[in-house]
């Protein structure tokens, strides 16, 4: 991210709406002058000022950085997809911009500087806010234990580049060698403030549901062939590592036992749940207990800090790898099998994360536990082997009874309602294949559709209910 990409943004932005200096500046709070500065690149507007200017312009932070305008972040002339790699990332939760990027970025700062005695890592805007609560400074402390170092919460400055911004620094005898100022966008990705930023190619040409199954009716393709057309085959073996890690995740979550960090006093319930099993206990009975046992671990592995694969984010890792595990386990498919259902549920994962958005702090927990829960009714469908229309049906239905969920974590900590949240979603998932297999010939609401919803429901939500834990459970808890 350059000071150019924010002042171009504001620029055409506010250029867009048909505001002058002065009445964007009394839009979000600031002088002319203000406004003035930012688009000559002389000042950045600081962290609340970005999320004002962001909800103004009806942009994300990333794109308000990027410099992407508003007729650019358009559904209708979206085009592309980034590689599953980007979806799927292996990481320590519990939230792919708290503890996961900052931790790759401390990682990497610490390797590029072997020979420093010291080091300072400054955390700023919500990195400082939720840094305990999300685990920031705990990855931190991980990656530079042995070594001389301090972690400052600044939560004054807000003159910053983007609301996720650390600094850090590496000393030898006394003298600063290195700096680097690193901004964590999302997703698990961080900018390296002055760094020619890599943006990833895009390796789907195409973007909507509609389109891919109409190629795919067209080559008499499933969807994973279509990711191994556009990938290459080796995805697959990076989707097998996925899966692999997904599965570890589960085996070390049901093994668990005790109280999750963060001081909420939350039991672990996943060993509890995989063992409470009765001799009359019915078949439906014991699927709803194993999946939610699976859902349970993954994320009480992820409110540990344990690793984790976005799917598509830290938060929402459970809901997968739940369905696909009990399903492995109950019919006995196999990893191959299951690696193909996870490129369809990335393909549609990435559908959403292209065209509207897999942020909880964007459009809420539907935009988070909503995805996941598209993601593994399709990869479920697959796996059942049901033809295209079927599986947009589930992941449609997925999505569509997600619909204006609020994120409202208490104390920050992504434990209440979000591990629960993930079973419920892993069992409305094989509801919605159910429904699939029934009723697909009569469906009238199509996939991309309820995506477009879904970014659109996001975008009006207050601010409160979207990752900030100042509406619902997270306010009125005591
Ligand atoms: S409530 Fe918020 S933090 Fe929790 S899973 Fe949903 S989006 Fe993530």
């Amino acid at each position: 991210m350059s000071s150019n990409a924010i002042s171009e943004i504001i620029h055409k932005n506010r250029i867009n709406m048909k505001l002058s200096q002065k009445e964007l500046g009394e839009r979000v709070g600031v002088s002319n002058r203000a406004v003035s500065k930012w688009e000559n690149g002389l000042s950045y507007p600081g962290t609340e000022t970005c999320l004002k200017l962001a909800e103004l312009f009806k942009i994300s932070f990333d794109a308000l950085l990027s410099g992407e305008t508003v007729s650019e972040r358009n559904w209708q002339n979206h085009s592309g997809m980034e590689s599953l790699r980007e979806l799927y990332r292996i990481g320590r939760g519990p939230s792919s911009s708290h503890s996961m990027a900052p931790e790759k970025a401390c990682l990497m700062f610490r390797e590029e500087n072997l020979h420093a005695d010291s080091f300072k890592i400054i955390l700023y805007g919500s990195l400082a806010k939720m840094g305990k609560g999300h685990m920031t400074e705990y990855v931190i402390n991980r990656v530079f234990k042995n070594r001389n170092f301090e972690i400052v919460f600044d939560h004054d400055n807000k003159n910053l580049p983007h609301p996720n911004t650390m600094d850090c620094y590496a000393y030898t005898d006394g003298k600063q060698t290195d700096f680097w100022r690193v901004l964590s966008v999302g997703g698990g990705k961080f900018v390296i403030d002055g760094r020619h930023r890599r943006e990833s190619a895009a390796v789907y040409e195409l973007s909507k549901f509609t389109e891919i199954a109409a190629f795919c009716r067209r080559k008499k393709m499933r969807i994973w062939q279509y990711v191994e057309m556009c990938e290459g085959s080796e995805i697959f073996e990076y989707l097998h590592e996925i899966w692999n890690c997904m599965k570890e995740s589960i085996a070390e979550g049901l093994s668990s036992t005790g109280t999750l960090p963060g001081g909420l006093d939350v039991q672990k319930k996943a060993n509890y749940l995989y063992t409470r099993h009765h001799i009359d206990e019915s078949s439906e009975t014991r699927e709803n207990r194993l999946v939610c046992a699976y859902a349970f671990a993954v994320s009480e592995q992820n409110a540990s800090s344990e690793i984790v694969v976005t799917a598509p984010t830290c938060g929402a890792s459970g809901v997968l790898p739940a369905v696909m595990y009990y399903q492995q386990e109950r019919r006995g498919f196999s990893d191959e099998e299951i690696v193909h259902a996870l490129a369809t549920a990335g393909v549609v994962g990435n559908i959403i994360k292209s065209n509207a958005s897999i942020s909880g702090a964007e459009c809420g927990c539907q935009a988070e536990i909503g995805s996941a829960c598209s993601m593994a009714a399709a990869a479920l469908a697959e796996l059942l082997g049901m033809n295209l229309e079927q599986i947009e049906y589930a992941a449609e239905v997925a999505m569509e009874h997600h619909l204006g969920l609020t994120c409202d974590p208490i104390h920050s900590l992504v434990q209440i309602p979000c591990i629960e949240r993930n079973a419920v979603a892993a069992m409305r998932a094989i509801n919605a294949v159910s429904l699939a297999n029934f009723l697909s010939g009569s469906r009238k609401i199509s996939f991309d559709l309820v995506v477009k919803t879904m970014y659109e429901t996001g975008r009006d939500m207050s601010r409160s209910y979207r990752e900030t834990s100042e509406g619902g459970l997270a306010k009125l808890y005591l």
